[in-house]
Order: structure tokens, then sequence, then C-alpha cells
């Protein structure tokens, strides 16, 4: 897996979190980092202070946030490390975050699913054949996965019912795949009004 961090320090807190996370985790969290920057936080001794978030406001300490974002995602928000840089503390910490972000736990479920041993054990000369690239069940996954996790965090965000009409999209399409359907995606631009009885 190629990550751009050889630019950092190893002791960079970046660094850290590109070791500990798989890559699209580390992009979020990167991104909160450079959020934090824009926060004001008044100096305090107390170990937890409030903060304004989209949401209300969130109860902080140097390893946990009642936000919204830290809640569904399990990953730091920049409350977090906002209240780490008024505290001076160094920026990385592996408190709260969900192991299904981090690169070993995303590399144990690649290594086990069913067919990834068939993949690694199937014939050398797959490489010398000319056409289309064959990828292993696999290597179909580990990109899948990411994509994936890119749609939960996506679907996350945002208001309650967004979340709701997001979810109830993705629920349809798992729903369809089970039924091997195949399914459309259109963008929902423009004038189109979307009306959600249920939600
Ligand atoms: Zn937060």
């Amino acid at each position: 897996m190629k990550r751009n961090s050889s630019h950092y320090p190893r002791d960079d807190p970046k660094s850290k979190f590109a070791a500990l996370l798989t890559p699209y985790a580390y992009q979020v969290v990167r991104k909160q980092m450079e959020l934090a920057d824009k926060l004001k936080v008044s100096e305090t001794d107390d170990d937890t202070v409030s903060m304004k978030t989209a949401a209300g406001m969130a109860n902080v300490t140097s390893t946990s946030c009642t936000c919204q974002f830290t809640c569904i995602n399990q990953l730091p928000c920049r409350h977090i490390f906002a209240f780490r840089k008024m505290k001076k503390m160094y920026l990385f910490f592996e408190t709260g975050i969900s192991r299904r972000w981090t690169l070993e736990f995303y590399l144990n479920m690649t290594m086990s699913t069913p067919s990834a041993t068939l993949g690694n054990t199937t014939n050398n000369n797959v490489t010398l054949m000319k056409g289309p690239v064959v990828l292993s069940q696999a290597q179909k996954y580990r990109v899948v996965f990411r994509e994936a996790q890119k749609l939960a965090t996506l679907a996350s965000e945002g208001s309650t019912q967004k979340y709701k009409q997001r979810l109830h999209v993705l629920q349809k399409l798992v729903q369809l795949r089970e039924e091997d359907k195949e399914a459309m995606v259109y963008d929902m631009v423009g004038k189109i009004t979307i009306t959600h009885s249920q939600c």
C-alpha cells in the first residue's frame, strides 16, 4: 500500500496516524487536524471543555468528544485536536479509534477472505499472459472495501435527514445485490425533489 508520508519525520503525529490507519481514514483524520487550526480554545486547566459544533455543544477531552463526527465515525475530530493543541499535548493518540479504521484490521480482514488464499496460490504464469489483468477476489475486495468506507463516512456526515436518505439508498443497493440484481445510479441534481415519507 503506497502512502505519501515519507516527507514527514517519523515522530510527526501525521506519520503515526498514517502508519496506524487505512489511507482513507488517514486522509479524514489529517483534514480534522487542519480544521483544528481554525478553532479557538481558551486556555484552561480543566480536563473537559465545551465546544460549539455544527450540531450543538460538545464535551471535549484530550481523547474524546461528543460531537456527531466522533460519535459516528469513532475517529479523532477537530475538537479533540484543538483541545490537545491548547494543552500542548502530542497530537497522535489511539484511544477511541474504531478498529475498523486500522490498517491491521483491514489487512487481517482482506487476508482472511475465503478466496484470498486461493488467489495467492494460483499459478504464477498469470503475469506472463497478455490481455486484461485478472484480479483475485482479495484484490477486488480491497478496492470495494475502500470505496465502502468512503460511503460510510459520507453517509454519516450532515443532517439526520440526509443520513436517513443515504442509508436508505445503501440498504436498497445491498438488497438488490443480495438478489443478484443490477442497479443504476442517477445524479439527483437540479429541480428533482425527492420525498421520503418514511423519514
Ligand atoms: Zn468533536
